[in-house]
């Protein structure tokens, strides 16, 4: 599997062509950091706040542009680093703290504007999740919804959840670059400021599991 970015100059290289899981995210903060890369001069989100996202195993080759990646959190304390192609604001992939090093997460295909996923095999979407965050207007926006009703959520999408620990088990921390050698490169990620937009989101219950998960001791740094 490759992931490039609009301009090219970053190209990413993974393991394997097959997901592990895909499904469609519609919570505030995935479409969010697209809008703030699109506002930064990145390609144009869709119009509609739905991410189609799937996981692969956290290891891969940087076939070129590891001086062009840089990383930002929505906010101070955000669980979810997302990493992007500083010439054309790219978002190419993210970590989550609950992902525990194993798995990332890429939404690069949802850009219309060229074919940031390639060379790969994807399952169709398992669920579309947090559609809670969603206004009337918004939920109406959406594309339909083709694959098994039970599996749209208002929150976290149970089935994901159950496959989590599987989905780490088939994962990888890659030895030789992975979401967070890259991230110690790159100087840690930044925190935009006077955007509020990045936070207003609903806080979600993915977020707060993975406080449950970790314990009262998690300092969140992430
Ligand atoms: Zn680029
Ligand atoms: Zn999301």
């Amino acid at each position: 599997m490759n992931i490039t970015c609009k301009c090219t100059a970053v190209h990413l290289e993974f393991f394997t062509q097959t997901a592990l899981f895909r499904h469609e995210c519609c919570c505030h903060d995935c479409t969010a950091a697209l809008w703030y890369a699109h506002k930064r001069g990145g390609p144009a989100p869709p119009v509609y706040q739905c991410l189609d996202s799937s996981w692969f195993p956290n290891a891969f080759t940087i076939v070129k542009g590891e001086e062009k990646l840089g990383a930002f959190l929505n906010f101070k304390n955000a669980d979810s680093t997302r990493f992007y192609c500083t010439d054309c604001w790219s978002v190419v992939f993210a970590d989550h703290t609950f992902y525990e090093k194993k798995v990332l997460v890429t939404q690069v295909m949802n850009y219309q504007e060229f074919e940031g996923l390639t060379n790969v095999e994807l399952m169709p979407p398992q669920a579309r999740h947090f559609v809670k965050d969603l206004s009337p207007d918004q939920l109406a926006a959406l594309p339909l919804w083709r694959e098994d009703p039970s599996h749209v959520y208002q929150g976290p999408a149970d089935n994901l959840l159950a496959q989590f620990p599987a989905m780490r088990e088939a994962g990888q921390e890659g030895k030789d670059m992975n979401a967070q050698i890259l991230l110690e490169k790159i100087g840690g990620a930044f925190v935009p400021v006077g955007e509020p937009r990045l936070s207003e989101g609903p806080a979600t219950l993915m977020r707060k599991m993975t406080r449950q998960a970790e314990g009262e001791s998690h300092d969140d740094n992430a």
